[in-house]
This record gives structure tokens, C-alpha cells and sequence, in this order.
């Protein structure tokens, strides 16, 4: 029997080591991991330099609180504000901390409460960030919810401009629903969402939790579209696997987050912004955003031309190295089957095969994976 509350449908793989791309098994099979720990290992499993840094800030200090000074910190957060165009950031130690800190400080800068998201988003699952979440699965049990969220479908204009009013202190949007299917956003969408946030004085929230650092082959996946946020929120990539979440505002927003308003005792942990730090100064190097961007396209290509007569496959769709297979049918077959071939991929709701491999997958690795896809398909199709 397990001692571990079974909140989560487990593979039956067990990693012994992992390297890059490549992770080895207890049972001494290798897998190609398409997963990333998904979407945090932007730059792979056990990465050098990320490894190195941390490493030499282990032989510093691990923790001492945020009572003191940490230019660690504050060369971190330079980062992420001049990438973003934002200037604040606040430190946590997760995606879901850091929308929540969001929401906090929207609700405290506005002094409204109402809290607009789209229908099948996700945002986490602490009770604030569960109630801004879009789907009924995730809240399932746990009502009453916290109030004054209400849902809007994704890239639905007109739902959107009759859902913000007087009353709306943020709006909060994902520019790729990651969980909810790789569904990408639109401009026209953005453009309402924007021009009624000023009529109204509401903040745009987008979280970048999923496609930021670098995913999407820029900085954050809003450097796509003509927008300006007021609040980005940003986890998963930012720490390659060490667990560190951020929310980065505007200039105006910091009087609201003024001292005692808002903390955490581990958020801006130095060991988890040292990785920060380290993956920062890789990812948003302009070389490497090109290249994310290059592969990103050859792998989208390499799969249309795969799949172009797989009759299981319905659209291929994304943005960078965030790839969508919707299917006719459920997928979890397809992702056992792909595990059997030493492939690992992930789901986005039942019918969509997600990829996020690291943005340092070679185009041989990507072609060894998408070899594998395509046979698991062509084996369906002789059935
Ligand atoms: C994963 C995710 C979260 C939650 O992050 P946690 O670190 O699991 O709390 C929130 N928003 C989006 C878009 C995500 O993909």
C-alpha cells in the first residue's frame, strides 16, 4: 500500500536519473521526455549551469528570511521586470502563490473585488486561485467557493466586454490555456479585454505561469501580441525544477503590497533564485530565444507532416514549443503507448496529446519522438 494521499493518477515509472531529454528509469529504460515536469525544465533535467549556481549558493546560506537585504533577489527580479516592462516583483514559491498574490493585490489596488476568467482555465488549486480556475472537475467538493469570480468562454469578445464593469478589479487570462487544451488566445480578444480594463480602471493579469520563460520562444508568450499587462504571474520554467513562483507589476501597484501587507516565509528562497537567476540568464539570452523559436517550428512541421493523414488527428496547435494534438478520441491510450515506445508526453483534457519539451531539444531528439508519434498512429489506422 502507499502512504501518499493518491491526489495524483501516477505513471508506473520511477526515474533513477535524468539528464537533458534523457530519463532513465529504476527498470533501466530511457525515455525522451516531452514533458519537461511539465513546462518546468526549460532548459532540461540537471542542467550545468543552473547546477553550478545553486550549488555555490549552497555553500553560502540556504535561508535566512526576508528581514535581510538579498541582492540575489534584486538582480532576479531586474530580470524579470526589464524582460516583462514591468518593475515589481514579488517572490513566492509556486504558480498558484503567485496568482493568489496576484489576486490579493488586485483587489487591494482597485478596492473592487469581482475577478473575470475564462471558462477552462486553470490557475491553481489554493481555494483563490481554485475559484478563479474555469473548470467544474478542479472545484468538485470543495464549495463553497471564494466569491465574486466570474467566468467568461475563451476568446469570446462579447462575453467579455458585457463581463467587466464597475465592479471588476482584474481580469485574468492565460495567452495559451495549457491545462484546458492548448487553446491559443487572440488579439481581437485581448484588444476588448484591454480597452474595457481602462475604461473601467480593471487590471489585466495574464498568467504566464504555463508559457513564460521562454516557452514560447519570448521572454512571455504576451510579447506575441499587442497588450500591456498590469501583473504577470510566472513559476514553473523560472526555477528549472527548483520550486519558485513570482508575480511582477507595475510601478503604481507597489504602494498597495506596502510592509506586513502581503509575505512568505520560503518565497524568494536564495537557493530557488539562484536557479532563477541562472535560467534567467540563459533563456532570455536573444540567441537562445531564436533558436526555442526555429525548433519550435521545426517541430510543428515535422508533426503536420507526420500526422497529415493520421485520421485520429483532429488540429495540431500552439505557440513555441507548446504544442496541442487534438484526436478524435481520448488520449490516454496514445500516451501508454508512447511510454511503451520510450516517448513520455502529456494530456490537455481528454482528447489533446500536449508537448512541452525542453527548449533545448535537439532536432534529432525531435525526430526520433516524432517518428514514434507518427507510428503510433499508422499502427491505429491498419487496425
Ligand atoms: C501549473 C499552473 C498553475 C499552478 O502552478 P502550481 O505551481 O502548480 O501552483 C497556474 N496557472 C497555470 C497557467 C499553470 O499552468
Amino acid at each position: 500500500m502507499s502512504y501518499l494521499f493518491p491526489t495524483y493518477a501516477r505513471w508506473g515509472i520511477e526515474p533513477d536519473t535524468a539528464i537533458g531529454m534523457k530519463v532513465t528509469s529504476t527498470a533501466g529504460k530511457e525515455y525522451l521526455d516531452f514533458t519537461s515536469g511539465i513546462g518546468v525544465l526549460n532548459l532540461g533535467h540537471c542542467h550545468e549551469t543552473v547546477k553550478m549556481a545553486v550549488t555555490e549558493q549552497l555553500n553560502k546560506y540556504w535561508h535566512v528570511s526576508n528581514m535581510f537585504q538579498s541582492s540575489i533577489q534584486e538582480r532576479t527580479a531586474k530580470m524579470l521586470a526589464d524582460a516583462s516592462g514591468l518593475s515589481q516583483v514579488f517572490f513566492a514559491n509556486s504558480g498558484a502563490e503567485a496568482n493568489e498574490a496576484a489576486i490579493k493585490l488586485a483587489r487591494k489596488a482597485t478596492g473592487k473585488s469581482k475577478i473575470v476568467t475564462c471558462q477552462q482555465s486553470f490557475h491553481g488549486r489554493t481555494f483563490a486561485t481554485m475559484a478563479a480556475t474555469g473548470q467544474e472537475k478542479i472545484k468538485s467538493g470543495f464549495g463553497p467557493m471564494l466569491e465574486c469570480f466570474e467566468y467568461v468562454p475563451f476568446n469570446d469578445d462579447d462575453a467579455m466586454m458585457a463581463a467587466i464593469d464597475e465592479s471588476t478589479a482584474a481580469v485574468m487570462i492565460e495567452i495559451v490555456q495549457g491545462e484546458g487544451g492548448i487553446h491559443v488566445i487572440h488579439q481581437s480578444y485581448l484588444d476588448t479585454i484591454q480597452s474595457h480594463c481602462k475604461k473601467y480602471g480593471t487590471l489585466l493579469i495574464i498568467d504566464e505561469i504555463q508559457t513564460g520563460i521562454g516557452r514560447t520562444g519570448k521572454p512571455f508568450a504576451f510579447q506575441h501580441y499587442n497588450v500591456q499587462p498590469d501583473i504577470i504571474t510566472s513559476a514553473k520554467g523560472l526555477g528549472n525544477g527548483l520550486p519558485i513562483g513570482a508575480m511582477i507589476g507595475r510601478e503604481k501597484l507597489s504602494e498597495h503590497f506596502n510592509p506586513g501587507s502581503h509575505g512568505s516565509t520560503f518565497g524568494g528562497n536564495p537557493v530557488s533564485v539562484s536557479a532563477a537567476e541562472a535560467v534567467l540568464t540563459e533563456i532570455f539570452n536573444p540567441v537562445f530565444l531564436k533558436e526555442t523559436v526555429n525548433k519550435a517550428e521545426y517541430l510543428k512541421n515535422a508533426l503536420a507532416n507526420a500526422l497529415k493523414d493520421a485520421e485520429e488527428v483532429k488540429e495540431i496547435r500552439g505557440l513555441g514549443m507548446m504544442i496541442g494534438i487534438e484526436c478524435e478520441q481520448d488520449v490516454q491510450e496514445f500516451l501508454a503507448e508512447l511510454q511503451e515506445e520510450g516517448i513520455l508526453v502529456l494530456s490537455a483534457g481528454p482528447k489533446v496529446i500536449r508537448l512541452l519539451p525542453s527548449l533545448t531539444v535537439t532536432e534529432s531528439e525531435i525526430d526520433r519522438a516524432v517518428r514514434k508519434i507518427e507510428k503510433i498512429f499508422s499502427i491505429k489506422q491498419t487496425i
